[in-house]
């Protein structure tokens, strides 16, 4: 039976479901933060990157948003979005993935030869609450970062939960940040 045993006692049937297996789906978010001044190539190589990447599928995608730097000027602005996944690849797993990607894709040729940014973090792992010396999920400045909260919540809802923190739409109201500039592109 595919739905699980079915196990009869009396009049009263008991369906014992299958454990969940370590290859099923997990919804995962992350965040991707760029501050190449090419910013829509970036960040379409990072998401072609993604799309062909074994046990990973893409579901949803933000817009893109600007953030002007602080500190010293001249350096270029920082772009961020945030992409919801589906994959069966474990925590640290995904997390190796995504850091060879940052690596082969953190460097893009323009005039010469860029700054190394593309910045994948794992924001969020299937409502669950992940401490390993490599892995802080949900990622602990998550609540502190409109350009991950404003991005988030475009692609989920108010009432998204973030594990250990509270619900989306709070977290957003309670931040300080810098306002955000969403990129029509
Ligand atoms: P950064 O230079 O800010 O991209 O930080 C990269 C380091 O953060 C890596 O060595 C990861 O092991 C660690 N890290 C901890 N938690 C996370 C997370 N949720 N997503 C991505 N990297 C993480």
């Amino acid at each position: 039976n595919p739905a699980g045993d079915v196990h009869e006692i009396g009049n009263v049937k008991l369906v014992k479901h299958p454990m969940p297996q370590d290859s099923e789906v997990k919804q995962v978010f992350i965040g991707l933060g760029s501050n190449l001044d090419n910013p829509a190539t970036q960040r379409q190589k990072a998401i072609q990157t993604l799309e062909t990447t074994e046990k990973l599928s893409l579901v949803k995608t933000s817009s893109l948003y600007k953030t002007a730097p602080v500190g010293p000027p001249g350096q270029s602005d920082y772009i961020n979005a945030v992409v919801e996944i589906h994959t069966s690849m474990q925590p640290l797993e995904l997390l190796s993935r995504l850091q060879s990607i940052e690596n082969q894709q953190g460097r893009v040729r323009q005039q010469h030869w860029g700054a190394r940014t593309l910045d994948l973090d794992i924001l969020l792992y299937q409502g669950q609450q992940i401490c390993e010396p490599d892995l802080v999920v949900p990622h602990p400045r998550l609540a502190e970062r409109n350009f991950v909260l404003i991005p988030l919540l475009e692609i989920t809802e108010d009432s998204l939960e973030i594990p250990g923190m509270g619900q989306l739409g709070k977290l957003l109201h309670q931040c300080q940040d810098n306002p955000i500039e969403k990129l029509a592109i």
